[in-house]
């Protein structure tokens, strides 16, 4: 079910049966392993200590991972992108009567992502939101609220390592069974930004229709060959 791709263990499986194997932990934190967020992991000693813990699971968000994986012949089954899995661990909460609680973004990006939540899950109990933007080590009145609203799944949209760094400094003291940081998919759910068509999404491309609208992105991207680079070294 796992593919190893540097020293991670990378879910294999596909969207459906990651749902299952959440399951299966008592606590769990996703990580949406894209070539960015593996390599910062390789340069950066706690963000590895996170992404290889034994309550993480890494999926394979990006076609450099599904790439990567390919390198090592041990193929994923499927690309599985954070957003989808956040919509699907919502959809799950919402049949089941749990509750979620949403960390991050701006003040009127959460807003608006809140109301569109509630739209498309009427049903959905969202016990608690903040905007991502104070002081890590001052933080305690949200830290406080999270753990008398107990909410089943956590979703934190602060970016890296700075989502990182909040889901693993209270992990322990929170009582959520489901953690993951989620990036910039709060904006997508605001409707700020918008995913890529379906057909860029199936050829693999998602990256170009974000650099286009993004352009700052362009940097980012440099990071894919020099992982791949990477793993190609280490296989
Ligand atoms: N953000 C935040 N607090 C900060 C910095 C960023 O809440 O101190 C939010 C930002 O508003 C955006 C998200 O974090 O909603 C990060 O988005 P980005 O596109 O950088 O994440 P990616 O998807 O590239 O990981």
């Amino acid at each position: 079910m796992f593919t190893e791709i540097l020293d991670y263990k990378v879910f294999g499986g596909t969207k459906k049966e990651l749902l299952d194997c959440v399951e299966s932990f008592d606590k769990v934190n996703i990580i949406s392993g894209n070539p960015e967020i593996l390599y910062s992991g390789m340069k950066d000693e706690f963000l590895n200590k996170v992404y290889n813990d034994e309550s993480a699971i890494i999926i394979p968000d990006g076609v450099g991972t599904v790439i990567a994986s390919k390198m090592v012949k041990n193929p994923v089954k499927e690309k599985i992108a954070g957003i989808e899995v956040m919509g699907e661990i919502i959809n799950k909460c919402e049949k089941e009567g749990k509750s979620i609680y949403l960390v991050g973004a701006k003040e009127e990006v959460l807003k608006e992502c809140v109301t569109n939540i509630k739209n498309k899950f009427p049903n959905i109990k969202i016990v608690g939101y903040h905007n991502g933007y104070f002081d890590l080590e001052n933080c305690d009145d949200i830290v406080e609220d999270i753990k008398i609203k107990k909410p089943y799944a956590l979703f934190v949209a602060m970016g890296c390592p700075r989502q990182e760094i909040f889901i693993a400094r209270n992990m322990k003291e929170f009582p959520c069974k489901i953690f993951m940081g989620v990036g910039g998919s709060f904006d997508v759910f605001a409707g700020k930004v918008n995913r890529a068509p379906e057909w860029m999404i199936n050829l693999g491309i998602e990256w170009l229709y974000r650099v286009v609208k993004e352009p700052f992105r362009i940097k980012r991207l440099g990071v894919i060959p020099k992982f791949l680079w990477k793993v190609k070294k280490n296989n």
